[in-house]
């Protein structure tokens, strides 16, 4: 963090989908799935059948045969209003906003991070929470 002690910078930039583009993979929860599914039209088992790896404790999107995501194109998220928590809260990960050397580090794959307003580090933590609440089986 290159900023105060008590605070993180962010800023998501625009065009960039740098994110959506690294090898990985994204969870998302059961309600993420249904809202999903209803943004594109399909009912839950129908989206799931098509986008979704179900686990015994996790949920995921398939890969496509070319890229990372299928719902990732030039403009950016297709889904974006009900994308997965992983996606909406990125970078706010506990792993990176708990760990000012694992955020620095971030810093050099998003070039979002050390933009924009002062995040108070207490605020930050709270939104990472979420990603606690939702990935459990993850934390
Ligand atoms: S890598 Fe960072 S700046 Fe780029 S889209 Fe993702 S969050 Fe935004
Ligand atoms: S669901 Fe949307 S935000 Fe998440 S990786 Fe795919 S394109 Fe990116």
């Amino acid at each position: 963090m290159s900023d105060t002690p008590d605070g993180i910078r962010f800023a998501c930039q625009p065009g960039c989908t740098k994110c959506c583009d690294v090898r990985g993979y994204v969870y998302l929860t059961e309600d993420d799935l249904v809202r999903a599914a209803r943004f594109v039209g399909l009912t839950p088992p129908e989206f799931e059948r098509k986008y979704v790896i179900r686990f015994k404790h996790r949920l995921r999107l398939r890969k496509p045969k070319v890229g990372q995501c299928h719902f990732l194109n030039a403009q950016g998220c297709t889904i974006h209003p009900v994308k997965p928590v992983q996606c909406r809260l990125y970078p706010f990960w506990p792993e990176l906003v708990e760990d000012r050397k694992e955020w620095a580090r971030e810093g050099r794959f998003c070039p979002g991070i050390d933009q924009g307003p002062l995040i108070q580090i207490g605020t930050a933590c709270e939104i990472a929470a979420e990603m606690k609440r939702a990935y459990p089986r993850l934390y």
